[in-house]
């Protein structure tokens, strides 16, 4: 029986591993597909997503910036070249450095290049007061002959002759009239242009001969040399700068540049706008002609000190600009740090391959050791050959497919977990079923066999009278002692039979109520008086004084201290000694039945109150027994929240001990 039962058992036990493991297996196989395709779709959605946005601000953007600027440019392509200079490449706001402006056949138009040496043709009047002033060194003479040839009506002398009237009184040391001449050429009237190099002369002189006298009118002659530095003026730009860069000194030396503040800021932008297109006009006439610029493409020029060219044709006018380079790596400044996270990181090339933005740690060396590049843009229109890369950076994936595979991994864990919660439970209920179905086979066989002794016994008593095979009256009488003592087993069985039936249906109603210890064991002691009341057999009730009280079932607990005396009785041989004591211990009272019986041995002392377990369960075995009189105790004695303890030795006798809580 018990074989069988646990072949069934491990085959359950085989069959649901079996459901538990297989889908186990599968779902492993299936998330580590999973995952794996999980890495590539995470990886092309990122891509996708790095693409759009790196389109966004580094092309679309940009782009569009200078598309923009190209049109403005080429809505004030009309203007004059000096003004369309002042316009777009002087001030903050402006988008250029600078800027190189040439006319339709490619001469520069502006910042104007020193092409030519400028000397006014010597003439014999000149020569003639030069030897006045430099070699008889008579400068009074030579400024009154210089005076008149500028009084006079040549016109092409007058400002040579101006220049060398005012350096002649300022030898004599007559500043004032020295300055009068300055005026004159400075900011008079009927000068040749091709003069204009002597006039930025002579308003520089006239400065310093004002600052030298104390002249009032030194001020306005500094603030005027700003204020007129683009309107009246078309000198050569190098001389344009001089002019001014030493104005601004000597308006510094003098102390009034405070009062000249932003007329200087702007005069200083001016002269870096010029200085760089200056810069940039003679190297590209070294290397470029403006027929072959690429139009509108930003461009590198130069190494050490780059700046960046783009090149417009405006139709009447073609134009360099020279880009402000702060205004274009903001650009790539500002797409960098939307593009750049915790995920990616990126640079910036131009076309010459340098880096124009990027994050510290590209900038480290030229191989890049963290990431991998996943994008390389070109920037479009305006910058053909600038890309810029895209990377991620090292161990974004492993942690994106981790955060991933950690919910993979709690999905199955969870989904496993209910299959051992669903398939133990499915195992448990088949098994709960499995020994029910045990429990009604033993059940049936033990009552049929219990049953049938007594009433075939009794069958046999009672035809043995009726058929009147019998010897005196004292024989019927021990008939019917017989039949009774039969009798009283059968109900004794009968009952037994009855409480487990309950107590396996859960229908077991105990009556509980404050009862004397004593007065359950005097009341189970009287229960098996007359089968105890044998010559062989002594039995001893011992009960101590004070017992308290115990929450209990009375009859339940008679029922408790009948089987564990009928077991006394039934493992115990010839000369029984059974011992019925009651005692007080730990605010419990205990109740042990004592016997000097057969004894239990130690395995199967742990089986002994399972129900319908017998040490000898052969029909043929001496004691008569169902192997439901100690559950029963047990089911009793538990919910009585009680104890039961067992001390047995093989052939030296077994002790029963129920410990029954005083408190509720
Ligand atoms: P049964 O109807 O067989 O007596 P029980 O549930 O009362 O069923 O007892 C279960 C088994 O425990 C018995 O078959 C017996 O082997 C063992 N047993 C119970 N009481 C004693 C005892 N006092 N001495 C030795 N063995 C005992």
């Amino acid at each position: 029986m018990q074989t069988s039962e646990s072949r069934q058992l491990w085959l359950l036990v085989l069959l649901l591993a079996v459901a538990v493991i297989l889908p186990t297996v599968c779902l492993l196989w299936f998330v580590s597909v999973a995952v794996k395709n999980e890495r590539l779709a995470v990886r092309q959605r990122l891509v996708n997503f790095y693409t759009e946005r790196a389109e966004k601000s580094f092309i679309e953007y940009p782009n569009s910036y200078w598309q923009e600027d190209k049109e403005k440019l080429s809505g004030s392509a009309q203007i004059p070249a000096k003004n369309f200079f002042r316009l777009f490449a002087i001030g903050e706001d402006s988008n250029y450095q600078g800027m190189v402006i040439y006319d339709v056949n490619g001469a520069i138009v502006y910042p104007v290049v020193e092409t030519e040496q400028y000397f006014t043709d010597s003439d014999s009047v000149l020569e003639k007061i030069w030897e006045t002033e430099y070699i008889e060194k008579d400068y009074v003479k030579a400024a009154n002959a210089y005076g008149k040839l500028a009084d006079g009506n040549d016109a092409d002398l007058r400002a040579a002759a101006l220049v060398g009237e005012a350096r002649c009184l300022k030898k004599a040391g007559r500043l004032s009239e020295a300055a009068k001449a300055c005026e004159r050429l400075g900011w008079g009237e009927n000068i040749n242009k091709g003069d204009e190099r002597l006039i930025a002369d002579a308003r520089l002189m006239q400065i310093q001969l004002y600052q030298a006298t104390a002249d009032p009118r030194f001020f306005e002659s500094v603030e005027k040399i700003f204020e007129n530095r683009f309107s009246d003026l078309s000198i050569r730009t190098a001389k344009k700068l001089f002019l001014l860069t030493e104005s601004i000194e000597v308006a510094k030396n003098a102390g009034i540049a405070g009062r000249l503040t932003d007329l200087i800021r702007e005069t200083e932008n001016e002269i870096s706008a010029e200085k760089i297109s200056l810069d940039v006009a003679e190297i590209l006439s070294n290397t470029y002609s403006a027929e072959q610029w690429s139009f509108e493409r930003f461009r590198r020029l130069g190494s050490s000190q780059p700046v960046y060219i783009i090149g417009y044709n405006l139709g009447n006018r073609k134009v360099i600009g020279i880009v402000n380079q702060e205004k274009l790596s903001a650009f790539w400044k500002e797409a960098v740090e939307q593009i750049e996270d915790e995920m990616v990181f990126c640079r910036a090339l131009d076309e010459t391959d340098e880096i124009i933005a990027g994050t510290p740690e590209m900038w480290a060396g030229t191989r890049i050791t963290l990431g991998r590049r996943f994008l390389n843009l070109d920037l479009g229109k305006f910058f053909p050959a600038w890309r810029v890369d895209l990377y991620f950076r090292g161990g974004v994936f492993t942690a994106t497919a981790k955060r991933q595979q950690l919910i993979y991994f709690w999905t199955l864990a969870l989904v496993i977990g209910s299959m051992v919660v669903v398939s133990s439970l499915v195992t448990r209920s088949i098994w709960q079923q499995i020994r029910l179905n045990k429990l009604k086979n033993d059940f049936i066989a033990t009552v049929t066999h219990e049953l049938k002794t007594p009433l075939s016994s009794m069958r046999v008593l009672v035809d043995t009278l009726l058929e009147g095979r019998y010897e005196g009256q004292q024989q019927v009488t021990e008939y019917l002692q017989l039949v009774s003592k039969e009798n009283k087993r059968l109900s004794h069985l009968i009952d037994n039979f009855l409480t487990f039936s309950r107590m396996e249906r859960n229908k077991q109603a105990f009556e509980f109520a404050e009862v004397r210890a004593d007065k359950i064991a005097k009341a189970a002691a009287e229960a098996v008086s007359t089968k105890f009341n044998k010559e062989n057999c002594k039995f001893t009730v011992t009960i101590d004084n004070n017992l308290p009280f115990i929450y209990a079932d009375r009859d339940a607990m008679v029922t408790v201290l009948v089987n564990l005396l009928d077991n006394a009785y039934k493992y115990s041989q010839v000369n029984k000694q059974i011992e019925l004591k009651v005692f007080a211990e730990n605010s419990r009272v205990c109740f042990s039945v004592k016997d000097n019986g057969i004894g239990i041995g130690r395995r199967t002392l742990k089986k002994i109150f399972s129900k319908f377990y017998q040490a000898d369960s052969s029909l043929a075995r001496r004691a008569e027994g169902t192997g439901l009189g100690l559950s029963i105790v047990k089911f009793i004695v538990d919910a009585h929240k009680g104890t039961i303890e067992v001390e047995s030795k093989p052939g030296q006798g077994s002790n029963f001990i129920v410990k029954i809580p005083i408190e509720k």
